[in-house]
C-alpha cells in the first residue's frame, strides 16, 4: 500500500509541496483547501518575495522558480529615506544576495502554484478534526457541498494551514502572539507612470513609515505602519483622512512620492486591511511524528523583512526534499517532522530575530535616521547576507527525486 500524505491548506508552502508530490507515483497525496476554486484570499494586495526563496525554488524546483519570475518584477533595490525626500539608504541587493527577489500580486502567486494542481486540490474543503498517534492521523473535513468526510491511517499531515488555521494550536496548545506594539496597514491602487515608485522603498517621518513597490500591472503596493502600545486595540480615530495625513507629513515637508502615496492610503480607507505586527514561537514536529507545519502555521513572524511567503518557500523546499528523500529509501514518513524541525529551526529563529530587530525603526520613540545607520553597519550587512545567500540546500537525497 502506498503511504499517504495530507496536505491541509493549498497556500504557498501546501501547494508547493503538493506540486512536488504529485509527479511522483509512490504516494497518495490529498490535499484541502478551504478556498473555493479561483478565490484567492487577500487578492489585493502584493508581495515582496526575498531573494532567498527565489534562489531555494531555483535549486530544488527550478520550474517554479522560472514560472513566478516570468509573472513578477524583479526585487533588486532596497531604499530607506525620509517623507520629506531626503534619501538615508540605497543599497543595491546584489551587495548582500545572489539573485534578486520579485515583486508579484498575491493573487497572482496563488494562481502560479495552485494551477498545476488541477484535480488533486479539494477546493472548498475545509478540515474541522484532526488527531494523531503513533498509528497514523485521522481527519475529518467538511466538502464544498456540506458533506463530512473521514480519512484515518493517514501517515503524515502538513499543516500549511498558515496564520489563522486552527491545527497548531489544536496540537500544540495555545501559544499567544507576542505583539511589537506597530500597527501596519495596506493597500492596493492605479497611479500613473510618472509617480515615481518602482522598486522596494520605504520612508519615515519619525516612528510612522510608508512602504511602496511597483507590480507588473503598474498598480503601487502601499503598507503603512505606526506605533501602537503593545497589545492595544487599533485606535478607529486613526484610521481617518486628516490623522493619516498628519501621520507621515514632517515639519520640512512631505515629498511629491510620498504625498501620491498618502492620497493613494486616503483615497482607499474603506479598502485597507488593518493589522497589529506580532509574531511567535516555532512550532514544526509534532511528537506523535505524524504532523509537521510548515509556512506562518510553524512560525508566525513579523513581516518588516517580507519573509512570511519567502520562508514558507523554504520551509516547503525542506519539506518536500525530506519526504522525498524518506520516499525513495522507503523509510516510514513519520521521521520527515524531525528531520524538517532539524534542518528549518535554527534558520528561522535567526529570520524571525532579524525581522523584529530590524522593527526598531517602526517602535514608539524611534529615530529613524539611528536606525537606518545601524543597518549600514557591518554587523547588520552580514545578517543581510546570511538571510539571503544561506538558504537551504537540496544536499542530501538524489536531484531525480525532485526534479
Ligand atoms: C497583506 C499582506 C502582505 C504580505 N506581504 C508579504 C511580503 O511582502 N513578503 C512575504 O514574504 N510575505 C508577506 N506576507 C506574508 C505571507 O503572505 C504569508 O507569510 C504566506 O502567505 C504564508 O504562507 P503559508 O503557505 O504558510 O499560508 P497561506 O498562504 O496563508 O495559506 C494557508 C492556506 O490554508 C487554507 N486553510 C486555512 N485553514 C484551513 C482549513 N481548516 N482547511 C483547509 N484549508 C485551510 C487557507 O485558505 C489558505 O489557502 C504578507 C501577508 C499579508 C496579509
Amino acid at each position: 500500500m502506498k503511504p499517504v500524505v495530507a496536505i491541509i491548506g493549498a497556500g504557498v508552502a501546501g501547494a508547493i509541496v503538493a506540486e512536488a508530490l504529485a509527479r511522483r507515483g509512490d504516494v497518495e497525496v490529498i490535499c484541502l483547501e478551504r478556498a473555493a476554486r479561483g478565490a484567492h484570499a487577500e487578492a489585493g494586495t502584493g508581495l515582496n518575495v526575498g531573494p532567498n526563496a527565489m534562489k531555494a525554488l531555483a535549486s530544488h524546483f527550478p520550474q517554479i522558480a522560472a514560472r513566478i519570475r516570468a509573472a513578477s518584477l524583479p526585487w533588486r533595490r532596497w531604499t530607506t529615506g525620509l517623507t520629506d525626500g531626503t534619501i538615508l539608504w540605497d543599497l543595491d541587493l546584489a551587495t548582500v544576495a545572489d539573485n534578486p527577489g520579485v515583486r508579484i500580486r498575491w493573487s497572482e502567486l496563488y494562481r502560479l502554484v495552485r494551477e498545476p494542481l488541477d484535480g488533486m486540490v479539494e477546493f472548498g474543503a475545509s478540515l474541522e478534526h484532526a488527531s494523531f498517534d503513533a498509528s497514523g492521523a485521522t481527519l475529518r473535513w467538511r466538502t464544498a457541498d456540506g458533506a463530512v468526510r473521514v480519512r484515518d491511517g493517514v501517515d503524515l499531515v502538513l499543516g500549511c494551514d498558515g496564520r489563522f488555521g486552527w491545527l497548531r494550536e489544536a496540537a500544540f496548545g495555545p501559544s499567544p502572539p507576542s505583539h511589537l506594539g506597530i500597527v501596519i496597514y495596506r493597500v492596493l491602487f492605479d497611479a500613473a507612470p510618472s509617480v515615481p515608485v518602482d522598486e522596494y522603498g520605504q520612508w519615515f517621518a519619525g516612528p510612522n513609515r510608508l512602504l511602496a513597490f511597483r507590480l507588473p500591472d503598474g498598480a503601487i503596493y502601499c503598507a503603512g505602519s505606526f506605533p501602537i502600545p503593545p497589545g492595544d486595540p487599533i485606535p478607529e480615530t486613526m484610521k481617518d483622512v486628516a490623522t493619516l495625513r498628519a501621520l507621515y507629513t514632517l515639519p520640512t515637508g512631505l515629498s511629491p512620492t510620498c504625498a501620491a502615496l498618502v492620497d493613494g492610503i486616503v483615497g482607499h480607507l474603506d479598502q485597507i486591511h488593518w493589522a497589529r505586527v506580532q509574531d511567535g514561537p516555532i512550532r514544526y514536529a509534532h511528537r506523535s511524528g505524524r504532523l509537521l507545519l510548515l509556512g506562518d502555521a510553524a512560525h508566525p513572524m513579523a513581516p518588516t523583512l517580507g519573509q512570511g511567503a519567502t520562508q514558507a518557500i523554504e520551509d516547503a523546499c525542506v519539506a518536500a526534499h525530506e519526504i522525498a528523500a524518506a520516499l525513495d529509501a522507503r523509510t516510514p514518513l513519520n521521521a520527515v517532522p524531525a528531520s524538517v524541525a532539524a534542518r528549518r529551526t535554527e534558520r528561522v529563529r535567526f529570520v524571525s530575530r532579524l525581522s523584529r530587530d530590524a522593527s526598531d525603526t517602526m517602535l514608539d520613540g524611534a529615530d529613524p535616521v539611528a536606525g537606518v545607520a545601524w543597518k549600514r553597519e557591518p554587523g547588520f550587512m552580514r545578517a543581510l547576507e546570511r538571510l539571503y545567500r544561506a538558504t537551504p540546500e537540496p544536499a542530501t537525497s538524489p536531484a531525480r527525486a525532485l526534479s
